[in-house]
Formats: C-alpha cells, structure tokens, sequence
C-alpha cells in the first residue's frame, strides 16, 4: 500500500510526509501542487484532475517516480 504523502486538516494546514526529502525535488512539487489543488477540490474529481493536468501536464511521471523510488 502506498504511503500517504501529505495530509491536510480541516483548517487547511498541509503536512508533508517526512520522508519525501528523500524524493526528487520535481516530486515534492507534485505532492504540493496535489495538496493545493484539494484546496479547491477536495475529492479526485474530473475537476481535481483538470486543474492538476493544466497545472503540472507531467504530474503523471512525477507520481510514477515518486512511488518507485520510495514504495
Ligand atoms: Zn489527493
């Protein structure tokens, strides 16, 4: 089971999982452009994924690496 990468409580505060240092840069800002996006849509959504694919066109290889490399 993947771990969760980041969470967010319902003041908005976002926490990040503290092993994502050991993630590529390019990762840590798909995890973050995620969280921020759930700001505005909080369910994945064909909204959630609209703005996510407009925002971040490479989210898909990004999350890709990101599950390889700490799986
Ligand atoms: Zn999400």
């Amino acid at each position: 089971m993947a771990p969760d990468w980041a969470s967010r409580c319902a003041s908005g505060r976002i926490s990040l999982n503290p092993d994502l240092v050991r993630a590529p840069t390019g990762c840590i800002d798909y995890v973050i452009t995620h969280e921020l996006i759930h700001l505005i849509h909080p369910h994945h959504g064909l909204a959630f994924y609209d703005l996510l694919q407009t925002l971040m066109p490479d989210w898909r290889s990004r999350k890709q690496r990101l599950e390889r490399l700490l799986s």
